[in-house]
């Protein structure tokens, strides 16, 4: 079934002033799940696609960030998927690059009173959750998440009212509602642990919303899992049959997968990580190339730690492929140079979070960090790899 869905966003779209500095705007269709039926629908939303700058335009407009975050003492914290020039503006400045839980971790650490997040909106939120007393910028505040727009707090909240047996884990794509009702926010590179340590206590669990990601979880702990049946549009897309196709054409090529992928995929995987876990495993190994099925923004960073070798986007092409994301999230896509330099100069696109909303979903939050901060995450490798131990010492922060 096929409907139009009203997204937060295409709303957001209409009001938010930085709407004008779009260019164009594309429309994204997403699997959108319908817990009532046990089905899912897919719904659409918008995505603005920020112009591309000159080669001149992209030198002047990096050397007017770069003065401008110096001049307001703020940093730049930029997620793996954003455009490559937003990466190292955060690394050459003093800022980050990384994953949302060390976005947030790095930001909350910081001692700039403004951050400015590169990402999208749930990674924000977090970052105001965890600093409620800093003022976080984003480029774009429409920039949002098939997980957070799949999962309306309000249905949310009715699932968990009819199971109060089950201890309620949110994965961090979510809204502040969402994780106000959680009682664990986890990440992915801390998700699995956090599930088998509740399991081994006899708890039952609600997971949402990432039906892969859940649905991984589960097969690994044994716990027993009800699960939000949302999904990411980019991963959702890598395909099984034609990964096997592109493995048999590079036998010699390591296959890199995150659990947000269809099971199929993962099935295939040399390295199973969440994004910081796949960097470290490309940099621990001897393979000449790989195989990455996850969302190719990650690859700029992939080329920096191991230079020379060869990457390879997995398929989301061929008999059975719908390309809706063509392994690039557009709102991720969303975070520009122009965008970021008129959030600076203007001090546009604040996040707030209610501060009621944000003292509950910040309990969520403090308990992963503290099961983190007591525990490494671990790369799972698949049974080709499974005596390599070498390659999966010391991979994966917490
Ligand atoms: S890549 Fe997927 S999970 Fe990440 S922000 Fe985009 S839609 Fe959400």
């Amino acid at each position: 079934m096929k409907t139009t869905w009203p997204a937060r966003v295409s709303n957001n779209l209409q009001s938010h002033p930085t709407a004008m500095q779009a260019t164009a705007t594309k429309v994204v269709e997403f699997e959108r799940p319908q817990m009532e039926t046990g089905g899912s629908c897919t719904a659409s939303a918008w995505a603005k696609v920020p112009p591309t700058p000159s080669v001149e335009e992209r030198a002047s407009l990096k050397a007017r960030i770069k003065q401008l975050l110096r001049e307001k003492q703020a940093v730049l914290v930029s997620h793996y998927y954003v455009d490559a020039d937003l990466q190292d503006l955060a690394e050459e400045t003093g800022g980050c690059v990384s994953d949302s839980l060390e976005m947030a971790r790095f930001g909350r650490d910081h001692p700039a009173k403004t951050l400015i997040v590169a990402g999208v909106r749930f990674m924000g939120e977090t970052a105001k959750i965890l600093s409620p007393e800093k003022r976080i910028l984003m480029p774009d505040l429409d920039a949002t998440c098939s997980l957070d727009l799949g999962c309306a707090p309000d249905e949310f909240a009715a699932f968990c009212d009819q199971h109060p047996d089950r201890t309620v884990v949110v994965y961090a794509n979510t809204s502040a509602a969402v994780k106000a009702r959680a009682d664990w926010m986890v990440t992915s590179s801390i998700g699995l642990e956090i599930v088998q340590a509740l399991h081994a206590q006899g708890k039952k669990i609600l997971w949402a919303p990432d039906k892969h990601l859940g649905s991984y979880i589960q097969k690994q702990t044994g716990a027993d899992m009800l699960l939000w049946q949302g999904s990411c549009l980019v991963h959702d897309e890598f395909k099984g049959t034609e990964l096997e196709l592109m493995r048999a054409a590079h036998p010699e090529a390591l296959v890199l997968v995150h659990p947000e992928s269809p099971a199929a995929v993962v099935a295939q995987a040399d390295v199973i990580g969440s994004t910081s876990q796949l960097i470290a495993a490309v940099q621990a190994s001897n393979a000449p190339s790989f195989i990455v099925a996850t969302d190719n923004g990650i690859l700029h960073k992939m080329r920096q730690a191991a230079p020379g070798k060869l990457f390879i986007d997995a398929p989301t092409a061929g008999n059975s492929a719908t390309c809706k994301s063509c392994a690039h999230c557009p709102w991720m896509a969303m975070n520009g140079l122009q965008n970021l330099l008129h959030v600076l100069e203007t001090g546009a696109n604040e996040i707030h979070v209610d501060p009621a909303v944000g003292k509950q979903a910040v309990v969520c939050i403090d308990r992963m960090l503290d099961f983190a901060a007591k525990k490494k995450a671990n790369v799972r490798p698949s049974a080709r790899l499974e005596n390599e131990q070498t390659l999966f010492a010391g991979i994966g922060p917490a």
